[in-house]
């Protein structure tokens, strides 16, 4: 079915011209995902500057079976914000525009956010009042909190505070039919019935489109200690993270890399160096953190690093000693999307499984990969505190992009069998939108 360009006329009027885009050139960056992965252009780019827009913009589009696909800040990994390229005619609705903060209470550790707030934003409205927002990840400068919850983002501080599901209150929705679902409540408990938010919180845009958030806040933290630690294996990385745990500090990060990893960070990264020789096979960025000044952080960070020395665990750390340096040893970890991408060719993942079973999860897939595509190169990565390793397989030099993913297209669903075997899931931040299907439709209404 086209669709009739008298709603998108329609839609131009009650939007403003400015907000509902159809030329080519407008509607283009919609049509792409940030990895250039999923492409598929939409009949317009619907830019609604309040909740009572998207209503209107909602009702219009279900009375003439357009499918909408809501969009933040197009930094999602699995396509979910491009309509699909042979789906049913459709818009996106770019929450952009609902960008405001509406209220920040520190007594009550909440902050309500519409939208269409970029995450950094969200930060720092709470860092005003002393108070933390924990979700923390590369994207965080354009990612967006609708986006943010409707993937159900994780990021490096999952293992402390949870996941985007674990830092929400209360959500105000848009319905398939246009009614508002007033659920923006900031109350800790309430048992009064179904918990409704949850089935928006991950659901991609599938159910509803998210207009605002009351989003749980946490104490700033006051001190914070970084570093950047050389370990022989997995196994060992694991009982490091055992450690640090009982080391009485609060671990807000601990984070996993292969080798390759920094050798491409330093090819790629314009400048960017490692903070230690790159001779070990894998390494660790681990930090911990307090509310509160007095929280000797350095000794216990020092101590726990030595016993793990001693018994063999870790072969040589580096040390954060200022801000600077800190931002530093994380650009590698933050840039690393961006330089893998810009290397070359690759399949990956996004799995997770249960934190012991991190050492196996490597160990095999490393396997499957030397024995199914032995040119290709085995990257891991991940939050390995809560299990989230992504892998993937580069290509050989000089393949293109196109040939490897047709030569390699079954590697990701072998690392998927691997992780579902050890417990774990195919998804485990990134959200499922086109790895369940390639081609998707949503919300049509016939
Ligand atoms: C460099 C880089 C690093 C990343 N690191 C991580 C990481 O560590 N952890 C992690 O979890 N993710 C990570 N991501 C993925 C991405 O940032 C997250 O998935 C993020 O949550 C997407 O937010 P967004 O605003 O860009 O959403 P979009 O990409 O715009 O949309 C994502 C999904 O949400 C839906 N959606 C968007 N807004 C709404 C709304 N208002 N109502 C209903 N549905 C909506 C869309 O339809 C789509 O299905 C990374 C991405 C990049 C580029």
């Amino acid at each position: 079915m086209i669709a009739p360009m008298g709603t998108i006329q329609d839609l131009a009027e009650t939007l403003g011209a400015n907000n509902c885009l159809t030329a080519a050139e407008d509607v283009a960056p919609y049509a792409v995902d940030w990895r250039g992965t999923y492409r598929g252009v939409p009949r317009a780019v619907l830019r609604p500057g309040s909740v009572a827009e998207v209503q209107a913009a909602v009702r219009a589009c279900a009375a003439e079976g357009l499918a909408i696909v809501p969009a933040g800040g197009r930094t999602g990994l699995c396509g979910g914000a491009i309509v699909a390229e042979n789906g049913p005619p459709a818009v996106v609705m770019s929450l952009e525009r609902l960008n405001r903060i509406r209220a920040v209470d520190a007594r009550d550790f909440s902050l309500v956010a519409e939208a269409g707030c970029v995450i950094q934003s969200v930060q720092d409205a709470a860092a005003s009042v002393d108070r933390l927002f924990p979700l923390s990840w590369g994207a965080q400068g354009s990612a967006m909190v609708g986006g943010a919850l409707s993937t159900n983002a994780g990021g490096i501080r999952t293992l402390r505070w949870g996941n985007a599901r674990d830092l929400v209150l209360g959500l105000e929705v848009v319905l398939p039919d246009g009614r508002v679902l007033n659920d923006l409540r900031r109350v800790r408990k309430d048992n009064s019935g179904y918990a409704l938010r949850h089935l928006f919180l991950g659901g991609e845009g599938t159910l509803g489109v998210i207009t605002a958030a009351a989003l749980r806040l946490v104490p700033a933290l006051k001190r914070v200690e970084t570093a950047f630690v050389a370990v022989p294996s997995p196994e060992a990385a694991l009982s490091l993270f055992s450690r640090m745990m009982e080391s009485g500090a609060e671990v807000i990060a601990f984070e996993l890399m292969i080798r390759r990893c920094l050798e491409i960070v330093e090819l790629m990264g314009n400048g960017l160096r490692s903070p230690l020789p790159i001779d070990s096979p894998w390494y660790v960025m681990v930090e911990i953190a307090a509310a509160h000044p007095a929280v000797p952080l350095r000794d216990m960070l020092e101590d726990t690093l030595a016993a793990a020395m001693e018994a063999g665990e870790v072969t040589d750390a580096a040390l954060a000693t200022n801000e600077a340096q800190r931002a530093t040893f994380w650009r590698i970890r933050e840039d690393w999307p961006d330089c893998h991408r810009r290397h070359g060719p690759a399949v990956g993942a996004d799995t997770s499984v249960p934190v012991s079973a991190v050492p196996e999860f490597c160990a095999r897939v490393a396997a499957a990969f030397a024995q199914g595509w032995p040119e290709g190169d085995f990257i891991a990565l991940g939050h390995a505190g809560d299990g989230n390793i992504h892998v993937s397989l580069n290509a050989p030099p000089g393949m293109s992009r196109e040939a490897w993913r047709e030569r390699a297209r079954d590697a990701e669903a072998a690392v998927n069998a691997i992780a579902v075997d050890l417990g774990g899931s195919f998804s485990a931040e990134h959200g499922s939108a086109m790895r369940w299907r390639r081609t998707r439709t949503r919300w049509r209404w016939t």
